[in-house]
């Protein structure tokens, strides 16, 4: 069976909602709160999941509460779980979140535990080399994901990465990387470029084309996205709609991209499903919780 395979970390997360970003030394009273799946290549095969595609999540849990959360949350979504490995010495990740809800803004705290000790020869690389796309971050140890994004170039599944949080890589990951995803921080991190506006991120796909990336798609929160493969660019505007909690906004992007390269849909038709998916996202509480269904594009 044809799927896609993604590779990251699961965390609980435990978001906090309020009329604002409670600021150092400051307690508030918030109205709501919600202890969901996080992390963000968890939360990319989520939505993947949810889209109807087949997903094979490539992770590692501790044996703890947490742990068990996440795999009747991955049974729940069809996520095939085979390839999660137990650590009976490290814990499962959390992360803490506080959202303002007036916003949807958010700031967050990742421990990310079990994941942090994942090692190359814990993977069967088989589920990489078999699958059609490869989907990662950069939440796990680089040295693992760097392997398995060259076996799977070399095996030749196509490879996105979404290259967040932002963090020094070396330039022989960019050999391998078939779509690099960052959102205009993380551009802005690569590149050097600040990113304002569509010109700003014109410029800084320009450079990073120039490190040797093949595709960059540069997300730009609530003004959309911009792609680019040195021949065609694209712009497109988000999607109006009332975002309550951005958290997991680029996760849904890159799942809904995955999903949609998986169909062997042209480039603007999965940029446009990918900025539909993570509008939806953003209008529900939560990360993975937050992922819409296919029949939620309608
Ligand atoms: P990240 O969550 O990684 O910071 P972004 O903030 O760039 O990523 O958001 C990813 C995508 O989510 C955007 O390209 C857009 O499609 C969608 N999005 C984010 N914020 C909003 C918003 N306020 N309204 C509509 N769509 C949004």
């Amino acid at each position: 069976m044809s799927y896609i395979s993604v590779l990251g970390i699961f965390v609980a997360d435990i978001s906090f909602s309020g009329n604002k970003i409670p600021t150092i030394g400051e307690t508030i009273l918030g109205d709501s709160y919600n202890i969901g799946p996080g992390g963000k290549g968890c939360n990319q095969a989520i939505a993947i999941s949810r889209l109807g595609g087949n997903v094979n999540f490539i992770s590692k849990l501790g044996d703890d509460d947490y742990g068990k959360l996440a795999i009747s949350k991955f049974k729940k979504d069809n996520i095939e779980t085979s390839n999660i490995i137990i650590s009976k010495e490290h814990k499962t990740g959390v992360a803490g979140i506080l959202v303002d809800k007036n916003t949807g803004k958010n700031a967050i705290n990742v421990i990310v535990g079990a994941p942090s000790t994942l090692k190359i020869d814990e993977i069967d690389l088989k589920v990489i080399k078999n699958s059609k796309i490869f989907l990662t971050q950069l939440e796990i140890p680089k040295e693992v994901t760097f392997n398995c994004l060259k076996i799977a170039k070399e095996s030749g599944v196509i490879t996105i990465l979404n290259p967040a949080p932002a963090s020094t890589i070396s330039r022989e990951f960019f050999k391998y990387i078939d779509y690099f995803t960052p959102n205009e921080t993380e551009a802005e991190f690569y590149s050097g470029i600040k990113i304002n506006n569509e010109k700003d991120a014109k410029h800084a796909s320009d450079k990073l084309l120039k490190l040797g990336i093949k595709k960059i798609v540069i997300t730009l929160g609530e003004k959309g996205l911009f792609y680019s493969d040195g021949k065609e660019e694209i712009y497109l505007k988000a999607r109006p709609v009332k975002a309550i909690d951005t958290t997991g906004a680029g996760d849904a992007f890159n799942g809904g991209f995955a999903f949609s390269l998986f169909q062997g849909k042209k480039i603007r038709e999965c940029l446009e499903l990918a900025n539909k998916v993570a509008s939806l996202s953003t209008t529900k509480l939560g990360a993975g919780d937050g992922m819409p269904f296919y029949k939620d594009l309608s």
